[in-house]
């Protein structure tokens, strides 16, 4: 059975993260979203709790998929999940040597987790999740790049005073 594990902070989903899911769906026979619980590098607006129910209600729809929170090494957590993939998006350009030389580390630590990368919808290459924070503040409407339920978290989130 083709497992995999799709790791990354998602703070919070986004179409981008969903269409790489769903498209992973059809390819894996198990796909695991794991939500990094507390990324060494980046300051999280949402909980973790509150990251993998974002995603979880996004996917709710796929039967082969579900979402943990995960702390650690990706490869040690594919273990775990007794997964034998990895997956990541790549967008154009800016995602590949990030990912290409993460790759590379994730194959030293652990020879037998393989990572596969798909690429993102022509829709979606310029969608990231800073990006959708920082228009979100400045009053910008995103309802075409996340599902409805991240849209009110987002609202809910960065500008309460609108939903008093
Ligand atoms: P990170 O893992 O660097 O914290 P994210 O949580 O934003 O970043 O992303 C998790 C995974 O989803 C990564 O593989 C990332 O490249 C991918 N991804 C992010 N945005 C998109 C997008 N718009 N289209 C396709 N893949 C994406």
């Amino acid at each position: 059975m083709a497992r995999a594990i799709y790791p990354g902070s998602f703070d919070p989903a986004h179409n981008g993260h969903i269409d790489i899911a769903t498209r992973a769906s059809r390819l894996f026979d198990q796909l695991i979203i794991c939500v990094y619980d507390s990324p060494p590098t980046k300051s999280l607006l949402f909980s973790t709790e509150e990251r993998v129910e974002l995603f979880q209600r996004s996917v709710n729809h796929l039967p082969n998929v579900n979402v943990v929170p995960f702390t650690g090494l990706a490869p040690t957590v594919a273990h775990r999940q007794d997964a034998q993939f990895i997956l990541r998006g790549l967008r154009a350009g800016f995602d590949f040597e990030l990912e290409f030389e993460m790759a590379l580390m994730w194959r030293n630590l652990d020879p037998e987790i393989d990572v596969v990368c798909m690429m993102s919808s022509l829709d979606y290459q310029f969608v990231f999740s800073s990006r959708i924070k920082e228009v979100v503040t400045l009053g910008a409407n995103v309802e075409n790049l996340v599902p409805p339920h991240v849209a009110e978290a987002l609202q809910a989130r960065l500008l309460p005073s609108r939903n008093r």
